[in-house]
């Protein structure tokens, strides 16, 4: 009677054992990169978060980092104009710390810009009329490029920004090119910076700075924005926010199982 008391736990403990291994191996062979690249205010930030949320990946908004570096720019007067001190900025490059922390009350990605969360500041317009002009200097391009293949080393990651599939990872398995016209996710922008209390920007501001970052992403020299040939497009200004989010986690699905 002992006996088979103890074959029995053993044969549980085996069994479980196995099958622990197998779900970690089945949840090793699964997980992947997932880059989503697109035009500013196309939505993709928020796709990217819902779906990095629904199947428990990492969301790195790389976007972000290149305002935070743009705000250090603001705050330490080295932009004059539309011209960058790169002299100055090439030397402190190596000091300036952008990393991500969450929120405890609200579970929202913050982004820190040497230690200080500035997640509100770099969402400004004095911030957005800049980005684009610290985002085509090759050595930050260099520096953060570099940063995001770290973060996504052990791939389970959602990053979104301009370059992702064609630059950072391009052996990422989903890939996915958002777009639509420049007039619908200038509205966008301009009701979420209504929805932030912002009310003196006008639609007219948001619609020439929507349409000059494009020209500055797609023209520069260094990683412009482009569709990765493999890249999956998605229009989804006819779209609401569910379907957008529905579309992506159905494409996630779809590739996950024929890997
Ligand atoms: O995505 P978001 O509009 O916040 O990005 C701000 C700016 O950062 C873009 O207009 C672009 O100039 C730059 N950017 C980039 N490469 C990325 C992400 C953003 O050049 N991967």
């Amino acid at each position: 009677m002992f006996n088979i008391k103890i074959i029995t736990t053993s044969s549980i403990f085996h069994f479980f054992c196995l099958s622990l291994w197998k779900d970690l191996f089945i949840m090793e062979k699964k997980l992947i990169t997932i880059a989503i690249d697109g035009f500013s205010s196309s939505g993709k930030s928020t796709m990217a978060k819902v779906l990095a949320k629904n199947i428990g990946y990492a969301y790195i908004d790389t976007g972000a980092m290149y305002r935070a570096v743009t705000l250090y720019c603001l705050n330490n007067n080295l932009i004059d104009g539309d011209t960058v001190n790169t002299e100055t900025l090439e030397k402190v490059m190596p000091s300036i710390e952008v990393s991500f922390s969450v929120d405890p009350a609200t579970g929202a990605s913050l982004t820190m810009l040497n230690g200080e969360n500035v997640e509100h500041e770099i969402r400004d317009m004095r911030v957005s009329n800049k980005v684009s002009i610290v985002a085509a200097i090759p050595f930050v391009r260099r520096a953060l490029v570099n940063l995001q293949q770290k973060m996504g080393e052990s791939k389970g990651i959602v990053m979104d920004g301009r370059d992702i599939g064609t630059v950072v990872f391009p052996k990422a398995e989903m890939k996915v090119y958002v777009d639509a016209p420049a007039e619908t996710r200038a509205q966008r922008r301009f009701d979420e910076l209504r929805a932030k209390g912002d009310t003196s920007t006008t639609y007219e501001e948001v619609l020439e700075n929507v349409k000059h970052r494009d020209h500055l992403d797609q023209t520069r020299e260094e990683s412009p924005l482009r569709k990765a040939e493999d890249a999956i497009s998605l229009d989804n200004s006819k779209m609401t926010r569910d379907e957008q989010n529905q579309w992506l986690l159905d494409l996630y699905h779809s590739i996950v199982s024929q890997q």
